[in-house]
């Protein structure tokens, strides 16, 4: 291929306007799903992940970006694309960050009608989206009674859930009985990738040469790491399999729902007895471990977990979820009641510290306790620091610079599980 002929490489974000609320508004993300594997199919797609997508396209209007995105916009979706043109040859990943004098950030929307007709027949926006007309109809929940007014959109990705017979569990067993839910969301960070893949090479080059520092710094800085990437997520989508996989054996079929895709990215567990929040992370850290061991301390693949009762609002979750990546990779909320956010090493560290050990346990118990009874964090955590030192395992985890808040946020998410 000629080398000199310019292209254009485009990274997109793909997100919805939708904010589900019930279990088959999950719809979004099956066909979310389908239409990134077909988009992945394409010569144009060099790799794609739940909401990322990175293609090559010609820059002679042939394939147009509206184009190539035209089945993610039918469907509703919003794509925020970063588009570089260079001749093929200069055309890497690492093109955002070396010349962002060449990177043109654009918003694409679905088509949308210029004004929506108030008439008797379309008497309003869709509750869900927000952007579009509603159907004449509204959608009328048999148990409640309650009726919403939908567009064809997301009426649609809630026929689909229906249809397939989804998500049964999470609507239906799950907030009937009243257990907690981990909402499980695996990502992977470009921008923090391409820092890592620097970074190994740069380790890789040093640890295998008697090359001086500069020219090191040269050649890293010339790595052409678009099939670095590539081969990387193709790792992260076995890393996503072997996880999902993990997670069955170890929670049974009946406590998991893979909300969309071959490779989950975003899973639902039941939590039916104390403690599996972090039998969750204690299962992400094996795998992780396995397929990435060398990306432990700065790890471009992030785990994040959002608990909450079963009818809990899901899009209140997937802002928590679906955050720009944080500096730790592992993040925890139990809404309402602890936050918990480390490193993927100093998660190990605090699980090998054994804090659900009786006395410890007790100990974090009665300062919690403090909390419930004052509402202050304060006398919670000088309640806790009283006399710690007769707790060998919690002056060990002061002593490892674990703060008093993070040793309560551990206690108070290990001991969710079972029927609220
Ligand atoms: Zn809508």
């Amino acid at each position: 291929m000629e080398t000199e002929w310019p292209f254009r490489l485009v990274r997109c974000k793909v997100t919805f306007p939708q904010h589900p609320a019930r279990a088959h508004d999950l719809g979004v993300f099956l066909r979310l799903a389908e239409l990134m594997a077909d988009l992945g199919a394409q010569d144009t797609v060099l790799l794609h992940t739940l909401t990322t997508l990175w293609m090559f396209l010609p820059t002679d209007k042939v394939i147009g970006l509206r184009d190539a995105l035209k089945p993610l916009l039918d469907a509703g979706f919003i794509v925020g694309a970063e588009v570089a043109e260079a001749p093929l040859c200069d055309l890497s990943s690492n093109i955002f960050y070396r010349r962002p004098d060449l990177v043109q950030h654009i918003v694409l929307h679905p088509d949308m009608p210029e004004t929506i007709p108030l008439t008797h027949d379309t008497p309003r926006i869709c509750e869900l989206c927000h952007v579009r007309p509603s159907r004449p109809a509204p959608e009328r929940d048999e148990e409640s009674g309650v009726e919403e007014f939908l567009c064809a959109v997301c009426a649609g990705f809630r026929e689909k859930s229906s249809r397939e017979g989804r998500f049964n569990k999470l609507g239906g067993s799950w907030e009937k009985e009243n257990f907690p839910v981990a909402w499980v969301r695996i990502a992977l960070d470009y921008d923090r990738l391409w820092c890592v893949l620097k970074d190994l090479f740069r380790r890789y080059v040093k640890a295998n040469t008697d090359l001086p520092d500069d020219t090191i710094r040269e050649h890293v800085n010339q790595l052409r790491d678009a099939a670095l990437m590539v081969d990387f997520t193709r790792d992260y989508n076995d890393l996503l399999r072997h996880f999902a996989d993990a997670l069955r054996r170890d929670f049974g079929d009946a406590s998991i729902e893979e909300i969309a895709g071959e490779r989950p990215e975003l899973l639902v567990v039941a939590l039916k007895e104390a403690g599996q929040a972090f039998k969750i992370v204690d299962t992400f850290e094996t795998e992780f471990r396995s397929v990435f061991p060398l990306c432990e301390d700065d790890s471009p693949i992030s785990l994040s977990i959002s608990i909450s009762n079963a009818k809990y609002p899901f899009f209140e979750h997937w802002r928590f979820l679906d955050a720009p990546q944080q500096a730790n990779a592992i993040r925890i909320q139990a809404v309402g009641r602890a936050r918990l956010e480390l490193s993927i090493p100093r998660f190990r560290a605090l699980r090998n510290l054994g804090l659900e050990e009786t006395k410890a346990s007790s100990k974090l118990h009665n300062a919690a306790a403090v909390f419930a009874r004052t509402d202050s964090h304060l006398l919670e955590q000088v309640d806790l620091l009283d006399g710690i030192k007769k707790f060998p395992n919690l002056f060990a985890a002061t002593s490892q610079g674990f703060s008093v808040a993070d040793l309560l946020a551990y206690h108070k998410i290990a001991g969710i599980g079972g029927v609220l």
